[in-house]
């Protein structure tokens, strides 16, 4: 009954994405932040984020919305595609990750062949490294 209630009400509506569970998770912090400074600025700040949430969920301008969204996601995307680097390195148990102290140029070698020589394929260098 409720969710058939629900369905109709959210027909035509557009409901969520990227950029409202975003919106969200601020507000959630905000919120934290809020409850232990008792400073109102956040309190103000986290019901500002909530209302804006609600109001693009419920809204039926979807063009627009789907609009916002991908701005959000072009500018979160340099964050996304960094941190998905840092995961993957940190996962990577086969290789150790370095920069050349020459040039600065990223470079990984396979782990546990203890000290080896490096060359680097961005300068020339030469260099050791443990593996
Ligand atoms: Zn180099």
């Amino acid at each position: 009954m409720i969710r058939r209630f629900m369905a109709g009400f959210m027909a035509g509506r557009y409901g969520g994405d990227q950029l409202n569970l975003f919106l969200m998770a601020l507000y959630l912090t905000l919120y934290v932040i809020f409850l232990f400074t008792r400073l109102l600025v956040f309190e103000v700040l986290a019901l500002a984020l909530i209302t804006v949430s609600i109001f693009r969920s419920l809204s039926r301008n979807l063009e627009r919305r789907r609009a916002e969204n991908n701005r959000f996601m072009q500018a979160v995307r340099p964050v996304v595609r960094r941190w998905n680097t840092f995961r993957a390195r940190t996962q990577d148990r086969e290789h150790r990750y370095f920069k050349c102290p020459n040039c600065g140029q990223k470079m990984r070698v396979p782990r546990g062949k203890g000290r080896i020589t490096v060359h680097c394929r961005s300068c020339g260098a030469v260099f050791e490294e443990k593996s």
